[in-house]
């Protein structure tokens, strides 16, 4: 737990950097960290620029491989429909976020509201799912 909160506490920081909300960070098998990336949809003009989709992108291409089995995605908001089924299809099956979905929206940002555990049928597909990790400081973010 204490870990848990010093990654989240390094990805609020990286969210401030970058003038988001959104930040994602997989730990590998190993226990280290081996990416971490905010949302750059404006920076990359890219729509599908989220910070799990990044993310996933650039722990596959240091790992070499696709399958990111093993690994754990900490995320300071509940990934979205499109990043929920990415982490899917990744492999990713454990993944920690602070702010859910329906707490985004009461922020005031545009959500699709599906909610990872639905989308991904979380319990039947072994993922392993915690959201609220440091819900009032990411909650912060929204200003
Ligand atoms: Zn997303």
């Amino acid at each position: 737990m204490a870990e848990l909160t010093s990654h989240m506490k390094e990805l609020i920081a990286l969210a401030q950097e970058h003038q988001t909300p959104y930040a994602s960070l997989i730990i590998g098998p190993d226990d280290n960290i081996l990416a971490k990336a905010p949302n750059r949809v404006k920076q990359d003009t890219d729509a599908t620029s989220h910070a799990e989709m990044n993310v996933i992108r650039m722990a596959s291409n240091i790992t070499g491989n696709a399958n990111l089995a093993g690994c754990h995605l900490i995320t300071t908001c509940e990934p979205c429909p499109m990043c929920a089924a990415a982490i899917y299809w990744s492999g990713i099956r454990r993944v920690t976020y602070g702010l859910s979905i329906p707490e985004i929206m009461e922020a005031g940002h545009d959500q699709l509201p599906g909610r990872i555990d639905e989308i991904t049928r979380a319990d039947q597909n072994g993922l392993q799912i915690s959201g609220g990790l440091m819900a009032a400081e990411v909650r912060a973010l929204f200003g």
